[in-house]
């Protein structure tokens, strides 16, 4: 089946300091790689601490705001792009639910992470979010568009 880049939904994923600070880029980056997803853009970013609250802005009236903006901002966050069918959607059920307490086991934050405050990575939530969060934390260049050679086998 003809697949046109153009018209394939993105989300923005990040794996957040502890993520990258436990070794654990290899074991998220493939997850998505192996389900079929294709990942057009990546960096390694050490966030201000005022990106990260234009990140967070939604949850600005929590109580657990600030000090998750500091976290965020405390050392090297992987941004990322990933592009696919239902790569919405079903980013957030690889990743599993926000408190890893109740994430599945099999989803990332189910089979690596223990506590909410520490949960290691961040999905966009919908259609809305990710095209806000990708051109919050990427320039339109960095968006790499090309045909992987699995894809034509994935679709
Ligand atoms: P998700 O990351 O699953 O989309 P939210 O958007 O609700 O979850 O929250 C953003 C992030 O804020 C969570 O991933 C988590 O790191 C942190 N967080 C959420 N709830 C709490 C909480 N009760 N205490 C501490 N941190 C929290
Ligand atoms: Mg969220």
């Amino acid at each position: 089946q003809e697949v046109h880049a153009a018209e394939m939904e993105r989300t923005f994923i990040a794996i957040k300091p502890d993520g990258v600070q436990r070794g654990l880029i290899a074991e998220i980056v493939s997850r998505f790689e192996r389900k079929g997803f294709k990942l057009v853009a990546i960096k390694l970013v050490v966030p201000s601490k005022e990106f990260a609250q234009k990140h967070y802005d939604d949850l600005k009236e929590r109580p657990f705001f600030n000090g998750l903006c500091e976290f965020l901002s405390s050392g090297p966050v992987l941004a990322m792009v990933w592009e696919g069918e239902g790569v919405i959607k079903y980013g957030r059920k690889l990743i599993g639910a926000t408190d890893p307490q109740k994430s599945e086991p099999g989803t990332i934050r189910g089979d690596l992470a223990v506590v909410v405050g520490r949960n290691i990575i961040h999905g966009s939530d919908g259609p809305e979010t990710a095209k806000n969060e990708i051109n919050l934390w990427f320039e339109p260049q960095e968006l790499v568009s090309y045909t992987s050679n699995a894809e034509k086998w994935v679709y």
